[in-house]
């Protein structure tokens, strides 16, 4: 009874439309309506390929595959629907940034190659591009780029080091740079000491660009069966071909492509592997003419800040703001939300950010708000990877960068499966293994502390005089304990 009143109190002050929904898969969903379930498996089969999940990771991965060979046979396996996980829920960053270490990938495959993966992704955003274009899967895709703000002298002092850090990897400087005060087209944001751009990036609708891919991969021959759970992947045995064993029937396939990010952790065998990350949206009903004359947000970049918990936001095709963070980051026992809901407290920092970054929209009703998962692997570095012996592959563990990886991934596992050496597949994150997470309640302690203090170091920097600005010591702790 006493968290009810906690929950209506602290939503009390954010105006919310009247037709507000929390969960419900996304916003991008009730967008364009949740769709009509395909056919479960209708029992034992096989294929050349099995794919487990549908979202861009699996869809990407079975899209180029038919592309290279026709006459393969390929099924996809989704719990859900296809889109149902964080590729009908995110932001709709399609940009080149890619998590993890570049130490850590260039200490086993040296700097050029860690280079090589960055450039990759670059090239990633033209190729989301280009496909959704001539397979007519209209995504609201605009190519404006990517713009950081620096809300406070430490996070200003912070985006000029990376801007200088991206410099020796792979960006040069028309990739990444910062921008004068009165850039245009302009983009208002309330308190912003600095501002760096990236053109290597796009605004997308989520949910589009993934129903439309399913509906390009079935249109090009491979069996997509929705509402079929996978229990278990089963390496090869013997003469034995790899097994997907579902609820509905066992799948035998000379490979299997394991493509479930964040809800790994319910597959038999791989509770540890990658923890499940909750990233938390809202989305506001349309502003007004009136107030994008203020805003601006012309050339649809999407948007971001340097907080160490920061938040990405998009103006999207109808005229709303759609902004996400953290939120509450991890639930005990690796247990996930079934239908996106998400909690108060994301709810309402997510809304203290928007009106911080755009006091004028202070008045405009929140419409929807929802979470999903992210994978995240115990050193927070993404892998693509196909065991031979096995028959058993993998691609995921994007932290919050996946919309563009999932499809440099695809083509990687397309030249993995069909057995070519080519540039994607000597790329430094194929093959990359790392230990597992700790058993609870360590993992739960664990990210509790980290993004506790990255808060406190938000709310310090925010607080430390222009001359003293510094990173805080505390954000140096988390990203320790962190591992990343
Ligand atoms: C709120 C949010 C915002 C984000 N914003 C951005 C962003 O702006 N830019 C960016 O680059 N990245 C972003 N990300 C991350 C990005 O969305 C993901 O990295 C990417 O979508 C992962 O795609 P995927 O196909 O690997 O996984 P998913 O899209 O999660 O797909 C996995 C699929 O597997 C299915 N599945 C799971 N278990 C089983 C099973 N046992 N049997 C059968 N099927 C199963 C699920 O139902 C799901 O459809 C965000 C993520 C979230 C949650």
């Amino acid at each position: 009874m006493m968290r009810l009143f906690t929950t209506a109190a602290q939503l009390r002050p954010i105006p919310r439309s009247t037709r507000f929904a929390n969960g419900g898969v996304s916003f991008w969903f009730r967008d364009i309506g949740l769709p009509e379930r395909r056919d479960p498996l209708p029992g034992d089969a096989e294929y050349d390929v099995c794919v487990v999940g549908a979202g861009y990771s699996g869809l990407w991965t079975a899209y180029y595959l038919k592309k290279a060979e026709p006459d393969l046979r390929i099924a996809v396996i989704e719990r859900e629907f296809a889109g149902f996980g964080a590729s009908g829920r995110n932001g709709g960053w399609l940009s080149a940034e890619f998590a993890g270490s570049r130490e850590r990938y260039a200490q086993s495959h040296g700097k050029s190659s860690m280079i090589a993966l960055q450039r990759a992704m670059m090239h990633t955003v033209d190729e989301v591009a280009t496909v959704a274009r001539d397979e007519g899967i209209d995504a609201d895709i605009v190519r404006g780029g990517m713009r950081l703000v620096a809300t406070n002298a430490a996070q200003r002092a912070r985006l000029v080091e990376e801007i200088e850090y991206l410099q020796e990897w792979g960006y040069w400087p028309d990739d990444v740079h910062l921008l004068e005060p009165d850039h245009e087209p302009r983009l208002s944001v309330a308190g912003a000491v600095a501002a760096a751009y990236s053109p290597h990036a796009a605004r997308v609708h989520p949910a589009k660009l993934v129903t439309g891919l399913a509906r390009v991969v079935e249109g090009l021959g491979v069996d997509l069966f929705e509402g079929t759970a996978v229990e278990e992947i089963r390496p090869r045995e013997g003469t034995s071909a790899p097994a997907v064993v579902t609820d509905h029937g066992t799948v035998r396939a000379e490979h299997v492509i394991r493509a479930t990010e964040g809800f790994t952790s319910t597959l038999r065998g791989h509770k540890r592997e990658w923890l499940p990350m909750n990233s938390s949206m809202i989305a506001t009903e349309p502003l007004s003419d009136e107030l994008w004359e203020k805003i601006g947000w012309e050339g649809r970049e999407v948007l971001g800040d340097s907080a160490h918990s920061y938040v990405y936001a998009q103006r999207t095709a109808d005229g709303r703001i759609a902004i996400g963070g953290r939120g509450v980051p991890y639930r005990f026992g690796s247990a996930q939300d079934d239908d996106g809901a998400t909690q108060p407290q994301a709810i309402v920092e997510l809304w203290q950010a928007l009106v911080r970054l755009f006091p004028d929209a202070s008045e405009v009703p929140v419409e929807h708000a929802w979470s999903g998962v992210l994978g995240v692997p115990r050193d927070w570095c993404p892998s693509v990877h196909l065991d031979t012996a096995s028959g058993v592959g993998w691609a995921g563990g994007y932290v919050g960068s996946g919309v563009a990886t999932s499809n440099l991934a695809g083509r990687t596992l397309r030249d993995l499966v069909l057995g070519r050496e080519s540039d994607l597949t000597r790329l430094p994150w194929v093959g990359h293994q790392v230990r597992g997470w700790e058993p609870e309640p360590l993992r739960w302690v664990g990210t509790q502390m980290i993004y506790g203090l990255y808060r406190t170091a938000d709310r310090r920097e925010s607080r430390t005089p222009e001359d003293k600005a510094h990173t805080s010591r505390f954000a140096g702790l988390a990203t320790r304990i962190a591992g990343r």
